[in-house]
């Protein structure tokens, strides 16, 4: 089933959304331990965020992705300096720490008002930040960089173990 197409009539209304999102203590602390975790470093942009979540819920089984995200963080990750960098790690650092999340998704994407540049330095970019993200030596499985052109779609253009 595609999820795009999913009807707006089916809008849960508040009160069972209220009851499906608010479990009791315990419950919450289980929940905390269940599921399996991915972190995808992403674009703010609106347009990527399905595609990389259902990609790596479709190809790699996992129950949530962990989003942080920037304007163009592929140029940010492969310039490597700054505050910025310092922001992203601490933040992936949450969602393998806390999360035990075990695979990175870098991404660039066509048409990023962050890093406005064409896709083949997008494509350099996100090896780069493959690269300074593997440099963290996080105890993860799997980094992967990827590319979203014109039809949104996840295309992986580097994989890296650990
Ligand atoms: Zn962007």
């Amino acid at each position: 089933m595609d999820r795009q197409q999913k009807p707006r009539g089916k809008i849960p209304t508040w009160p069972s959304i209220s009851r499906a999102t608010t479990p009791s203590p315990e419950e919450s602390h289980e929940q905390a331990h269940h599921g399996k975790f991915a972190t995808a470093i992403n674009c703010i942009d609106g347009r990527v965020q399905l595609p990389v979540i259902n990609w790596l819920r479709d190809n790699l089984s996992v129950d949530y992705v962990d989003m942080v995200t920037e304007p163009g963080p592929d140029k940010i990750l492969a310039e490597g300096t700054g505050t910025a960098v310092d922001s992203i790690k601490a933040r992936v650092l949450i969602s393998v720490n806390k999360h035990g999340s075990d695979t990175i998704l870098v991404a660039g994407h066509h048409e990023c008002a962050g890093n406005p540049v064409a896709r083949a330095q997008h494509e350099m970019n996100v090896r780069q930040s493959v690269i300074r993200i593997r440099s963290w030596n996080l105890p993860v499985k799997r980094v992967f960089g990827a590319w979203i052109g014109e039809d949104w779609k996840v295309e992986i253009i580097e994989a890296s173990q650990g």
